[in-house]
Order: C-alpha cells, then structure tokens, then sequence
C-alpha cells in the first residue's frame, strides 16, 4: 500500500524484494496498492485482499510479506483472507538481523530486538480483561476476571520479560570490554575512521580496497552486522583504524536502532566518517538521508566529519555524479570494484585526520 509517489512505492518494494532474498526467500510476485490510509481490518482493503489470495494461490506462495508495519488485527485479518502467512517489514528485518548475527553480543542484541517486538503482539484477550482488573499484577486479579488463556499470556509475557532483563544484563556486562578496547586505541593516538553508508552501498568492499583485508563482500543486504575493526594506512604510511558498521537500511526498526545501539558507538567514537554511497541506486539522497537520521541519534555522530564517497563510479551516470557532487561538497567519486579514484579517497582521508599530537620528550640530563 502506499499514499506516495509511484516511484518511490517501487523503489521501496525492490528493496523489500532484495530483503526478502537476503533472508533465503525467492521472491514470486509483487501488488501495489494505492490508496489514503490502510485499512484497519486487512491493510489492504477487502477487495484487493482477496486479489491477493488468487495471486498467492496462483504462484504457490506461502508467504506474503507487506512493506510496512502491521497492527497485530491487520496481520490476522489479512492471513485470514489469503490463507498464509503475512509477515512485516520489521519481522523481516529482525528476522535477516538473526541470521546474521556471528558475536555473542550481537546475538543478545538481536534476542532482544526480537522480543521487543513479540511482547506488544502476543494476541489474547488478557489485553482489555486486565485493564478491567484495574491493572493488576498478573497472578493477583479477582476470581472470573481472568481466563486460562489469559493466564497463559501473562506467564509468557514474563517469561520473556526476565528473558529480555537478563539479555540485557548480558549486553551491558560486554560493553566494558569493548570501550576498553577503544581507549586503548585511543590512548596509542591511532585516529579512527568509521565507514558507514546505507546497506549495500559497498562499504565491505571499500574497506577491501583501504585494508587489503578479506571481509566477506556479499550483493545481499546486511553482510554485515558486527563491527569489524582493520588497521589501515595514509599514502604517507601514517596508521589508523578502520570500522566497519551495521548496515543501514530505510524505516530501520526503533526496536533494532535501540539493540545495535552500543555497536554503532563506534561511530560517535571515530575521527572521520566516511560515508558510503551508492551513486548508482535511483534515490541516493534518500538513502543518504536514511543513514543521516540514524546517525543523528547516535551520541556525538552528528559532529564528526564526513566525507560522502560516491561509489560505483563505474555504473552510476555521469549527471547523477555531478550532481551528488555539487551537492555534497566534500565527497570523492570512486568505484570500490575497480578501483577508480581510491587514491583520492586516500588523500582526502589523510588531510581530514586529527593532526598528530606533538611529541613531548623530556631530556633527562
Ligand atoms: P555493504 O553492504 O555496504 O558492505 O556493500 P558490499 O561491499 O557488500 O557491496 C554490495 C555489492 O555491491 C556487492 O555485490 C559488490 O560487489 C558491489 N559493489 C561494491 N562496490 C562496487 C562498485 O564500485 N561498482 C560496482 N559495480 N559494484 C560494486
């Protein structure tokens, strides 16, 4: 469903394909609908819910996924009409997230993304009967005020409330050691650099091409999840580091943004950012304005400088290029892919780190 631009409903939707692929689905068929607001019962609307069941029948699916965020009701209301299962954006976001997830930590995060998002959305009738009860502490309601399923409910919702306490007991107690790595950095004065930029914009391969590294470089959204820190050097041979980050995507779940919170740190901890671009997509300033709000909630990233790289040279068109240039003052035009233009990238980098601090030696007669 969208109220906006058809083009940007489409934009949206391939991304949402693209996603739907990078978590092991193969992507059957598309339904655009338009109209001014969902529709309370089944998102859709009747009509076009049940053009969708014929659709799904007709390809053999066995999911539908929508391109925004369900009410509980509207996801019931239309996997009653079309038969299988309807999942969500943020579902599906959450769900690639879990996949990806290789530290210990990012797994916790990720948990309790997960259960964050379950909690509202456990269904029962629990919901209204507790409000009655004047809000009562589960297990404590008045007799005929509370049904089997009910209790059920509110053993599950504290189930995964202590679940959610202690994962996030486990993620504050990995955070030490974490910054004490990054003093330590810092104390050896070795600038930092973080590369961020919207998913799939190329960032792994930049980092390649900057660190001669291995990172795992994938045509698939969110290869990367945890941090990967490299040592990297200016032409001139001067040492920084290098920080990879979590990738961004549009309309990121506030349940996600919230989990990887202390992994994007890193970022409000860096130098310089460099922000990754990729020139060739057809709204690269949404997506620049995407990763832009991510970042303006991460304490301190606002402030740090960034350089917009404008990668895929090798693809993008040369209007697109100049006018993201003229744009964005301080960017480089490069091609991760083959390597056009990192010479530049390298030198713009060098003169925007932190000039070294003096060094102060005491003679000691
Ligand atoms: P990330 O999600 O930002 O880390 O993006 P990746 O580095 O994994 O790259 C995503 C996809 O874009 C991969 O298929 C890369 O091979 C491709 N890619 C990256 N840089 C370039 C480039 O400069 N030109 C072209 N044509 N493709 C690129």
């Amino acid at each position: 469903w969208t109220s906006g631009t058809a083009e940007a409903a489409e934009v949206s939707l391939r991304e949402l394909a693209a996603l739907a692929e990078t978590a092991g689905s193969q992507v059957l068929d598309a339904v655009l609908q338009r109209r001014q607001t969902p529709d309370p019962a089944t998102y859709l609307g009747k009509g076009k819910a049940h053009e969708l069941k014929e659709i799904v029948a007709a390809c053999g699916a066995d999911t539908v996924i929508v391109d925004s965020d369900l009410a509980p009701s509207q996801r019931r209301g239309l996997e009653d009409v079309v038969k299988v299962k309807v999942v969500d954006r943020t579902a599906l976001i959450l769900d690639i997230f879990a996949q990806h997830a290789k530290s210990r930590e990012g797994k916790a995060q990720v948990e309790l993304a997960q259960l964050e998002y379950l909690l509202p959305r456990l269904r029962g009738w629990g919901e209204s009967m507790s409000r009655q009860a004047g809000g009562r502490v589960a297990g404590g309601a008045g007799i005929g005020s509370r049904g089997p399923g009910e209790t059920k409910i509110e053993l599950d919702r504290r189930r995964i409330r202590m679940r959610m306490a202690k994962l996030r007991k486990e993620i504050e107690a990995m955070a030490p050691a974490r910054k004490t790595m990054r003093q330590s950095r810092r104390t050896n004065k070795v600038p930092s650099v973080a590369i961020a930029g919207y998913t799939n914009a190329g960032k792994s391969s930049l980092l390649n091409v900057l660190t001669d590294a291995d990172v795992m470089v994938q045509d698939a959204l969110f290869a990367t999840l945890d941090p990967t820190v490299r040592k990297a050097k200016t032409l001139e041979g001067r040492e920084y580091t290098l920080v990879d980050t979590v990738g961004f995507v549009r309309n990121l779940p506030h349940e996600l943004v919230e989990a990887f919170r202390s992994s994007l740190e890193e970022v409000g901890e860096a130098d310089l950012i460099l922000h990754v671009l990729d020139a060739a997509h057809p709204d690269p300033e949404g997506q620049v304005e995407a990763v832009k709000t991510v970042l303006a909630d991460i304490d301190g990233a606002s402030e740090i400088e960034q350089i917009i790289v404008l990668n895929k040279a090798d693809l993008a068109e040369p209007e697109t290029l100049a006018r993201l240039r003229s744009r964005y003052p301080l960017s480089v035009v490069v091609s991760a892919k083959s390597q056009t233009g990192i010479t530049e990238l390298k030198e713009m980098i060098a003169e925007h780190l932190p000039t070294p601090a003096k060094e102060v030696r005491v003679l000691v007669p």
